[in-house]
């Protein structure tokens, strides 16, 4: 070893979905299957290229205010970022410096776990309940702060708000993140809170409802006092992380309203008949209220299948790791995409005795 390697900060890094670079059926990393808003298309086409001279800005004004818009609430109450991981890596580091622990599921967004440790927070995992439901009462103890996405993931479980409450409730003194990345599939945003509770956090992404994971805008909503800490530690030490091309697009995708109510419809709609048919296939899994379903089959591995899937090139995510080793999350596609799966799924089945 190096003397200098001593001083070297060693990360477990995360480990993202794959992106191949071949055509597949993607069902690995929950895009959404569907083109951003016409208005983002228009938006590229016109880009002033002159522009990309100039920095951007780096208050992010335009975007910051179409979303307060969208939302009902002041510029003074949005932060944006390059993705959420962005938005919640900067929470991380401006909200959770006690040295109590701070409380995430053992079975959630696995990035948690590797921005703690970047950062040299300390952290427990409650676990998760039998049926993959969070035990709210784990998270009444004192703690250095909470964060868990709702829904979860990859368990696809959506929490009601009166649940999120319950938390709030008993966690006023530390500083609670509630990650929406797949709200608008779901129910109620914790948003209608943050008026209610000066600790809360709402962390949103266009990655996933919005169609843009490529563009990477992600957003928090609360109250001005705790965005202005966000900013502070932004400007601190960089002012210009999105680019303008981003910011111009995520105005264009927040503008039109219909065209995002209609493609989200179409996958919670494509997610209930992908339901019906896994269920036919002996699958057991969660009621998923995100883009995603998280399955298990009592015959088969989920390792294997994983491989055949994949050999076949039909694309989905095989987490391993405890408690969810025998568990594939399947992205919701489109109809036809699911429909491919579904038939792949069926023939393997006749053909297959299962591993269990
Ligand atoms: C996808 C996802 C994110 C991150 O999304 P970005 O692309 O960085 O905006 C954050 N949290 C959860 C739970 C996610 O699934």
């Amino acid at each position: 070893m190096k003397a200098f390697e001593k001083n070297i900060r060693k990360v477990e890094p995360y480990v993202p979905g794959e992106q191949p670079q071949h055509k597949v059926i993607k069902l690995n990393t929950n895009e959404n299957p569907y083109p951003p808003a016409p208005g983002v298309k228009e938006a590229l086409m016109n880009m002033d290229v002159d522009r990309m001279r100039l920095y951007p800005d780096p208050t992010a004004g335009n975007l910051v205010h179409t979303l307060a818009e969208y939302y009902g609430v002041k510029d003074e109450q949005v932060f944006v970022g390059v993705g959420s991981d962005d938005v919640l890596a900067m929470c991380f580091l401006t909200f959770f410096n006690s040295d109590k622990p701070i409380l995430f599921p053992d079975i959630t967004y696995s990035f948690y776990k590797v921005w703690a440790e970047l950062y040299r927070i300390p952290y427990e995992c409650p676990a998760l309940d039998d049926n993959f439901r969070i035990v709210k009462e784990d998270y009444y103890k004192e703690n250095g702060g909470v964060i868990f996405p709702n829904p979860n993931a990859p368990t696809s479980i959506y929490e009601d708000l009166d649940f999120i409450e319950d938390i709030l409730k008993h966690n006023q003194d530390v500083i609670v993140i509630v990650d929406e990345a797949y709200i608008d599939f779901a129910g109620k945003s914790a948003i209608e809170l943050i008026d209610k509770y000066e600790n809360l956090i709402v962390v949103q992404t266009f990655s996933k409802a919005r169609s843009m994971a490529g563009m990477r805008i992600g957003y928090a909503i609360s109250n001005p006092i705790l965005i202005k800490y966000l900013n502070d530690a932004k400007y601190s030490f960089n002012s210009y992380t999105m680019n303008q091309t981003s910011l111009i697009c995520g105005v264009e995708a927040v503008k039109d309203k219909a065209y995002f109510e209609e493609q989200v419809q179409k996958i919670v709609d494509t997610r209930e008949w992908a339901k019906e048919e896994l269920r036919a296939l002996g699958f057991e899994f969660p009621d998923s209220k995100s883009n995603f379903i998280f399955v298990t089959h009592p015959k088969f591995s989920a390792k294997k299948l994983f491989e055949a899937l994949k050999k076949a090139n039909i694309y989905v995510r095989f987490l391993g790791g405890a408690r969810i080793q025998e568990y594939l999350r399947i992205s919701v596609g489109t109809r036809e995409e699911m429909e491919m799966l579904i038939s792949f799924l069926k023939e393997y089945m006749k053909e297959n005795k299962g591993e269990k």
